[in-house]
């Protein structure tokens, strides 16, 4: 099969030089039970396959430093027949820094990545490299094991304690985290339950809510029945008479044990569940409540980077909404869960990924057709969803850097996705109701696994999963820490940095921009974003000197990087 190659940048290739260098490359893959991209695999250095040579290759490069256009290497694009489970290295984009995995998106997704600055393995470095993965439980999701499957990982047997694994997926247990090096990556951090449980949640939050009362006015009022019983009798007593509440166990998901208290209801003390506030006047679409189910990555608390993806789910109740207190016991018109819903006679499943505006779950991207439809700015509300989410995980930020207190050198070791629960009110107000740790990655219709994988796949690339030669690579003793002086911040530049600035902070800058140059089309950067940083800082609880260094650097345009050789 001809491949078709378009190059973006300064480098340009006839046709025919295209043709003539594809026909000579072609081969044949040795590696069986392996299906193999249809064309070839490139096994020359980078330069050659453009038909420059390392001077003229330097030389681009110089001229991009010059220009200061940048310093990443030529952008270049393949537009061919994608390689099939075959793996692929990321490069990278800045100068010093390492090549990641480059995670195909499965044939579910009806995308493909582009190969921006990438290139298949040779069989050398396949072998070298045996890219393998650790998926903890007995039914692990489906869109886990395609996503690594498609990126050539090989799964490994949960208890095998002797083969090294690239990528854990699930919870690491106290072992695992203490041998842990600098080339694996968990998706949990320790201490993820400061956000997942609803009652730490609250007391994270709540904290900053008596401190920024105007700011973190998004999560209902709660109280813990534990410690706040008494207070909430005496609301319950002075309240007015048709005023709703909603009680939850501490720590359950799905939407089990959740009962609508009203002003007449018993409440009982029991120190694993909560009432919070009912949000009573729920926005409505064709006469239902729904609520949002926003995914959110979290790839590093110090520096804090977190971003949202672009699409995710609206779970819509199955019966029409109503607060009549001859209602409140109905589940199918308070709760949106999917869990509780699917067994509605009302409940109708997507049966189409094309169709995502039918049945009881959503796509975002339909929601925010609907919403334009409807004469509502549906970008101004997705803007104020992602404001809601990042003063949370501002909340949460000094409790999960005291959980990884003793693994600084593990800053990039861990990733967690996020499920935020977000329910809009009629006056369009986005309330934080949970934050799920595991949301479910099931997948009950195409239109699910359509979404569900392609966030898979795309949060393993955003990550980046580093090389790594298991056998000959030598594992470097954690970086040192040197006392920082976050004082010195503000003076400076990009004259005086490479003086200024240790190694690792140059280290910590360039992953930063890397990784948002990996997040594709579908994640956007909630934080350090150049445009919004600004407003945030203050909220933090303690200013760090990473957040500080990444804000002084995008006020100063981002040169420091191309005198950092
Ligand atoms: P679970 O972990 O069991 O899913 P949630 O906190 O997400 O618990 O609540 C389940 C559902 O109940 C939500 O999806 C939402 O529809 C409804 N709900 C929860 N809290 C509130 C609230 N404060 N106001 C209105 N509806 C709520």
């Amino acid at each position: 099969m001809r491949q078709k190659l378009q190059l973006k940048g300064d480098i340009s290739l006839s046709q025919s030089a295209i043709q003539r260098r594809n026909s000579n490359q072609r081969q044949k893959s040795p590696i069986q039970g392996r299906r193999l991209f249809q064309s070839h695999v490139i096994q020359t250095p980078l330069s050659q396959q453009y038909g420059q040579t390392q001077q003229q290759l330097q030389q681009s490069q110089q001229q991009q430093f010059i220009q200061g256009r940048s310093h990443s290497q030529s952008n270049v694009v393949f537009n061919e027949e994608v390689p099939q489970k075959w793996p692929i290295i990321q490069l990278p984009f800045l100068k010093n820094t390492e090549p990641t995995i480059f995670f195909q998106y499965p044939p579910v997704c009806e995308d493909k990545r582009p190969l921006v600055n990438a290139r298949p393995m040779t069989e050398e470095e396949i072998k070298k490299y045996q890219l393998t993965c650790k998926v903890l439980g007995s039914a692990p999701y489906k869109c886990v094991l395609t996503s690594f499957d498609w990126a050539g990982f090989k799964r490994i047997d949960e208890d095998d304690e002797d083969e090294d694994w690239n990528v854990q997926w699930g919870i690491g247990n106290k072992t695992t985290l203490r041998n842990m090096n600098r080339y694996q990556k968990i998706n949990h951090f320790p201490g993820c339950w400061n956000m997942g449980r609803k009652d730490l949640l609250w007391i994270n939050l709540s904290k900053f809510k008596r401190k920024y009362p105007k700011e973190y006015n998004f999560i209902p009022n709660t109280y813990l029945l534990q410690y706040d019983y008494d207070r909430f009798i005496m609301a319950q007593e002075s309240a007015q008479k048709d005023t709703l509440w909603i009680k939850k166990p501490c720590a359950d998901s799905r939407g089990r044990g959740i009962t609508m208290v009203s002003k007449k209801s018993k409440v009982k003390k029991d120190k694993n569940f909560l009432i919070m506030d009912y949000i009573y006047n729920p926005h409505l679409i064709n006469g239902l409540k729904y609520d949002l189910r926003v995914y959110v990555l979290i790839s590093c608390f110090d520096p804090l980077r977190v971003y949202m993806y672009k699409d995710g789910l609206v779970r819509f109740a199955t019966q029409k909404y109503s607060t009549n207190s001859k209602d409140l016991t109905k589940r199918y018109i308070h709760l949106t869960n999917f869990a509780v819903n699917k067994l509605s006679p009302n409940f109708v499943k997507n049966q189409n990924t094309q169709k995502d505006d039918e049945g009881s779950k959503w796509s975002h991207h339909a929601y925010r057709k609907k919403l334009d439809e409807l004469g509502i700015d549906s970008r101004e509300l997705f803007n104020r969803i992602k404001d809601v989410v990042l003063k949370t995980c501002i909340a949460t930020e000094p409790f999960m850097l005291d959980s990884n207190a003793k693994s600084q050198e593990h800053r990039n070791g861990y990733f967690e996705l996020y499920g935020f629960d977000v329910l809009i009110d009629e006056n369009l107000k986005p309330w934080v109701l949970e934050v799920n740790v595991s949301p479910s990655l099931n997948s009950s219709s195409p239109l699910d696994k359509k979404i569900k994988t392609s966030l898979i796949s795309d949060v393993l690339h955003l990550v980046g999963v580093p090389l790594w030669d298991k056998n000959n690579q030598k594992i470097s003793s954690p970086p040192k820490y040197n006392q920082r002086n976050i004082k010195e911040i503000p003076n400076i530049n990009t004259s005086n940095c490479l003086n200024k600035l240790s190694q690792n902070d140059f280290n910590m800058l360039i992953h930063t921009v890397e990784e948002v140059k990996r997040r594709g089309k579908n994640f956007s950067c909630v934080f350090p974003n150049p445009k919004t940083i600004h407003q945030y800082m203050d909220l933090f609880e303690f200013p760090r000197y990473n957040n500080k260094l990444i804000e002084r650097f995008y006020q100063d345009r981002c040169n420091w990087l191309s005198r950092f050789n």
